[in-house]
């Protein structure tokens, strides 16, 4: 977890990669349906494009099915969800009925300064409708509104490391790799 701009994905890949197991990205699983024009990629492609949020049942529906195939598979990375507490609670109730846990939430910690630094120049890199200055605003608005009051969540159920998360992408994912095998003790 993380705000926009933290490097979620970057490391999501990487520690897939890591360990052996699936990468989840909602946010690459929703830029899917947009760009294939299904039915949902329609009803959310507005709602992204203004740096909100999809709607909770909708994101926990769409992205549960990965979950489960990948849990049988192995494991799995989530990027980018839960976003609310909403969707948190929802996540607790399906993995609990398909017996999946979760074992660790990396919280990605990036000074707002570097996150508006990073998300500018994404923009001019990947071309995404969604970080234009204005959009981009609204999301770190959003992620701290929203998104947030996770931490406190995860810190309660003990689950929760924080990885500081300026450095380039090789150094925090060193990070988050030892973080991981500390919260597991292994
Ligand atoms: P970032 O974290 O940099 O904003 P993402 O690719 O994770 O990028 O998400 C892009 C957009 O997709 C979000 O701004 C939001 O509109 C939508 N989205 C992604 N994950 C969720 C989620 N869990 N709940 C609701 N909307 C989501």
């Amino acid at each position: 977890m993380g705000p926009p701009g933290s490097g979620k994905g970057t490391q999501g890949m990487r520690l897939a990669q890591h360990f052996g197991i699936e990468h989840i990205s909602v946010g690459d699983l929703l830029r899917d349906e947009v760009d294939s024009g299904t039915e949902l990629g329609k009803h959310v492609a507005a709602t992204m494009e203004r740096g909100e949020l999809v709607p909770d049942d909708v994101v926990t529906e769409m992205v549960t099915p990965h979950v489960a195939r990948a849990a049988a598979k192995g494991g799995f990375i989530l990027d980018g969800y839960p976003r609310t507490l909403t969707q948190a609670v929802s996540a607790r109730q399906e993995a609990d009925s398909l017996n999946v846990e979760a074992d660790v939430v990396v919280w990605l910690d990036v000074s707002p300064h570097t996150l508006i630094k990073r998300l500018a120049e994404r923009a001019t890199e990947e071309d995404r409708p969604d970080d234009t200055a204005e959009t981009i605003s609204r999301r770190l608005q959003v992620y701290e509104e929203a998104t947030r009051p996770l931490l406190d969540y995860y810190q309660g159920r003990g689950l929760l490391v924080t990885v500081g998360a300026e450095d380039d992408p090789e150094h925090v994912h060193a990070a988050v790799v030892a973080a991981i095998h500390g919260k597991l003790g292994d």
